[in-house]
Formats: C-alpha cells, structure tokens, sequence
C-alpha cells in the first residue's frame, strides 16, 4: 500500500505542485553568489522561495540557449510503491491543495 503522503499533508508542495515554484528575483547584488561561468556558459543556481527546489539553468554565453535541471526536496517527487499503483494527476493533487485551503 503506498503511503499517499500527499494526501495526508496536501499543504507539502501543494502550493508549488499547483501554481509552480517561485524563484528569487535576480538582481546585480549578490549575483556572485547565484551565478557561476563554467567553460562558455553561465550556471544560475536558484532555489525555490517555497519548497526548496533548486533549479540549475545553464545559458551559453554567445547564443543565450539554455537548458535547465532540478533538484527537488525529499518527499517532492511522487513515487509508485509498485507497477500498479496510480499516481495522482496535477488535478487531483489542486484539488487536495483546495480543499485543505478552505478547510
Ligand atoms: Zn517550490
């Protein structure tokens, strides 16, 4: 039986699973800090105000093309126990979310 900690605690990324996650605003103070050039590419590091995500985008410095990776909170991603257990949809976990706000 799979554990369904998401609906236990629909609070626990509900905000981030239904409206995405927030990133801090990026300005020149402090960009040291979130910015790193490795070979031809800036590294931005930016972790989620919210859940603690961490999003690591990488841009090239001479044509601006970017790809992005995540790293995410213990308990963010949802996993199967087994091959058969569904997990819920992006509609299901909004609707938990919801709920528990107007509870
Ligand atoms: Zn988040």
């Amino acid at each position: 039986m799979a554990e369904k900690k998401w609906l236990k605690k629909p609070a626990e990324f509900g905000q981030c699973r239904s409206f995405q996650h927030s990133w801090p605003k990026l300005n020149k103070r402090g960009a040291k800090h979130f910015i790193e050039v490795q070979g031809g590419a800036a590294v931005i590091r930016l972790e989620c105000v919210h859940c603690a995500t961490v999003r690591i985008s990488r841009i090239h410095l001479h044509t601006g093309q970017m790809s992005s990776y995540y790293e995410y909170p213990v308990g963010y991603l949802l996993k199967r126990a087994n091959k058969k257990e569904k997990l819920p949809s992006k509609g299901v976990l909004r609707k938990e979310f919801l709920n528990y706000l107007r509870r």
